[in-house]
């Protein structure tokens, strides 16, 4: 099977251009999972594209100016954990922390959790509560789609047969954030249910997405447009029944299925739980940090 180790961007969209049986590799760690388990097939005639090759691809920028993360599709998960990514982005941080081992961690980037599409894609749903977008390059050139409109299904997406991931573009927000999940064990595990929030004082805000109640990772808006206007943004603090009323919110926007891993039922308890303390604690932090 023929492998193409482009070395630029340039490069890499010339070889998008010219061949339509592509397959890109990052870190391999869910295209090799596909490729043991028979969902993904490689036939003779397809050229494996290693993107690791590109080290354009693991580029990252942070701009406070504009207030913007930058993060090539290839920052690896192990890179996202600590230093200025997580005073950037926390929950981002703590999404990562999360994914796998440290040896999934190693090789994982946050460009192939984003094109997996997985409704558990742990970094994915952190992405959705930051409101971030990824940039998809091609020989056509650019666009920007929000990291909420690319997942169409459970691994689908909007992404062109000639276009790549070449960066995420993460806002930095002011305030406190957090991700969360359960999992069957503590380590090493999928999501049965994950959530993550982001509370913004300054511009008095509330975003919450979440994981693995649905087809895809869900942004949701009623919540988050409820919890927006029942927080009262002086004092850091949200009355008992609005808070019930989030959570209410919450579960009626997740479509769960059951599956080996968890029940519907158990999943839709889980997720408003989640989203629940994630509220409450920042809420405290944000109190104690004034
Ligand atoms: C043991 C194990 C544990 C795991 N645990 C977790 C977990 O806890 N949480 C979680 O969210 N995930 C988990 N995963 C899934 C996986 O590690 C992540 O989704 C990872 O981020 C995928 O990145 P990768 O670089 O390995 O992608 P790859 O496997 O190389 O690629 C995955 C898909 O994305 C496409 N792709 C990759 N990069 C690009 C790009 N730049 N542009 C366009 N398409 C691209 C590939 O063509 C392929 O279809 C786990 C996997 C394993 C094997």
């Amino acid at each position: 099977m023929p492998i193409a180790h482009p070395d630029s961007i340039e490069d890499l969209k010339e070889i998008l251009r010219a061949d339509t049986s592509i397959v890109l590799l990052a870190g391999g760690t869910d295209f090799m999972v596909g490729l043991n388990h028979g969902s993904t097939r490689l036939e003779s005639d397809h050229l494996i594209v290693d993107l690791r090759s590109v080290a354009e691809l693991s580029t990252v920028e942070l701009d406070y100016r504009s207030k913007m993360l930058r993060l090539g599709a290839g920052v690896r998960w192990n890179d996202l954990l600590s230093g200025p990514i997580e005073d950037a982005a926390p929950c981002l941080s703590q999404s990562a922390r999360t994914v796998g081992s440290h040896q999934i961690r190693t090789a994982g980037t946050i460009g192939g959790n984003v094109a997996t599409a997985s409704p558990a894609g742990d970094g994915v749903c952190a992405l959705v509560a930051l409101d971030a977008s990824v940039v998809l390059t091609s020989h056509r050139g650019q666009r920007n789609v929000a990291v909420r409109d690319f997942a169409t299904g459970p691994k689908t997406t909007v992404i062109e047969k000639d276009e790549f991931i070449e960066r995420i573009d993460v806002p930095i927000v002011n305030g406190w954030q957090g991700y969360s999940k359960i999992g069957t064990r503590n380590a090493m595990v999928i999501s049965v249910a994950g959530a993550a929030v982001v509370l913004s004082p300054d511009s008095q805000i509330c975003r919450i997405a979440l994981g693995s109640v649905g087809p895809t990772i869900i942004a949701a808006d009623s919540a988050s447009s409820f919890a927006t206007t029942a927080i009262d943004w002086n004092t850091s603090s949200v009355s008992t029944d609005d808070l019930d009323q989030v959570v209410q919110l919450v579960r009626e926007s997740a479509s769960p299925i059951n599956d080996h891993r968890s029940t519907a039922s158990y999943r839709t308890h889980a997720v408003g739980v989640l989203v629940k303390r994630l509220i409450e604690q920042g809420l405290r932090s944000i109190k104690e940090s004034v």
